[in-house]
This record gives C-alpha cells, structure tokens and sequence, in this order.
C-alpha cells in the first residue's frame, strides 16, 4: 500500500472497526492469510481453517518464533533432537492440510524463553515479514482478556508481538531502514482472526466439516507432542496401534457446535491500535 493510501485509509477508518466478517470466512477467496504462533504446533488451533482458506483459492503464510526446542518429558531428547522432530512434524501437517511448507518460515528463538529475547528485534523481524507477505488477515494468539490472566509465557509473549508488529508494520517511520534500504513499503492488516481466546469471546465460528479428517491427520504428526511420545519419543514411523492411539487421541480435540466440526475466533477488523479490545 502506499504512504498516500494508507493516509486516506487512517483518516477513513479509526471510526469503524467489526467484530464480525461481513463475508463468511467460508466464503473468503483470493486473500493473503499469516499467521504468527509461537510454537510448531500453534497453528493446529486454526488449522482446519487455514485449510479451507488455501484449498478456496487463499494464500496461506506460517511464521513460528521458537523451534519448539524444549517441549518434552523425554530425558533421552536433545534440544538439537527436539528442534529437527517438530519442523518435521510442522510441515508434514501443513502438508496434511495442502498448505506449501515453502510458506513456513521458523524464526528459531529458543522455545519457553520468547518473553526473554529483545523484544525489538523480534518485532523488527515480524514487521520484515508482514511488509515482505503483506496479509489481508492475521492469524495470531488473541492479545485480548484472555491475555491477561496467567497463560503459557510463550503465547502471551506471541499474542503481544504479533500485535505490535501488526501495528508497526502500519507506519513508514518505523523500522525504516526496511523502506528506504530494502525497498519494502509500509502495511496494513485490516482483519484478524484470532485464536485461543477467551471463550465469551470469541464470536466467529468456522465450520471446518469438510475438511474435519484432514486435520486429524494433520494434528496427528504432531507425535512429540500430543501423544506417549511426550514422555517417550517414538515416532515418526509409529506401529499401527501407535498410529490409532495418536489419531484417537487428537480427535477428541476437535470441537463441534450443532453438530458441525468448528474452530473458533476472535474477530476483528480494523486498525491495529484497537486488536486487543
Ligand atoms: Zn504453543
């Protein structure tokens, strides 16, 4: 977008800003979709849906902070071990789901200790990416009320850091060095799609039905961390009861509302500035 549209849409729509879609996201096309997560297996709250979004004619971008290098019970894992087996595991799901594992990229921070890094440089690194992707709709942890109340220092720190580089992004004296040296323009994501939010709010339900056991399958290679292999690594190449026990068990996760497979959001269009209300 250029500097002059995006002063024209400044002055337009600090007044408006929707908490539901006007277009179904069902319907949704022809959209550049990102989404920020901390974890590589943060996108598996959404993951029905970005599914969805790229089969019906969407781009679909992962970014993940950390490598995920600490989340086992396993004493016989390396983090080096860790690190490799869930980038694996990230995109055999994103492969599961049709999404191109060239559209995740890993920003390989240590896992558990994001709220820790320079908050600057990651930042700078996710305004990079969003002026570089230049989304429609941002995916991210909600930074809202849910936030607020003790949660996971990885995905509180990612649902902040997604939000203010959203924000950032917007404005061409930030992280200029971008525009001036790299030839990136400023950007701004108009609607947000926002996960593991407090339950009263989330307002957006998506029926994912269609799309129910691709996201089984995707979930379950996942096998470091939503199965045995937690405690005991075993994976990937799992024996056929293994492999049902891992299916079994994800398939629990999935949510229904009248019937219908569904993954829920917080939605949200609008500047920036008022993401986290
Ligand atoms: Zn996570």
């Amino acid at each position: 977008m250029k500097t002059s549209m995006i002063f024209l849409f400044l002055f337009l729509i600090p007044c408006f800003s929707f908490s539901q879609s006007e277009v179904p996201v069902e319907e949704w096309t022809g959209k550049t979709i990102l989404l920020i997560g901390a974890h590589p297996d943060d996108d598996a709250y959404s993951l029905g849906t970005l599914g969805m979004l790229q089969a019906n004619g969407n781009e679909v971008y992962i970014a993940i902070l950390t490598t995920g290098n600490v989340g086992t019970q396993d004493p016989d894992l390396s983090m080096v071990d860790l690190a490799n087996i869930r980038k694996k595991e990230e995109q055999a799901a994103l492969a599961a789901m049709g999404i191109p594992v060239d559209h995740y990229t890993n920003f390989g921070y240590d896992d558990g200790l994001l709220e820790y890094e320079n908050k600057k440089e990651v930042v700078a690194k996710l305004v990079r990416l969003i002026r570089q992707v230049r989304p429609d709709v941002l995916f991210a942890f909600d930074p809202g009320k849910g936030a607020q109340r003790w949660h996971k220092a990885d995905h509180r720190s990612a649902s902040y850091l997604a939000a203010d580089a959203a924000r950032a992004a917007m404005w061409p004296l930030l992280f200029q060095g971008q525009i001036t040296m790299e030839g990136l323009e400023a950007h701004i994501i108009e609607e947000y799609l926002l996960f593991d939010s407090a339950e009263d709010d989330i307002d957006t339900w998506v029926d994912i039905s269609a799309f129910t056991e691709k996201k089984i399958t995707a979930m379950s290679q996942y096998v470091s961390q939503w199965s045995s292999g937690w405690y005991k690594y075993k994976g990937p190449d799992l024996s056929e009861e293994e492999a049902k026990e891992v299916r079994d068990r994800v398939s629990k996760r999935i949510r229904y509302r009248d019937g219908k497979a569904v993954e829920g959001f917080r939605y949200y269009k609008g500047l920036p500035d008022n993401i986290g209300r």
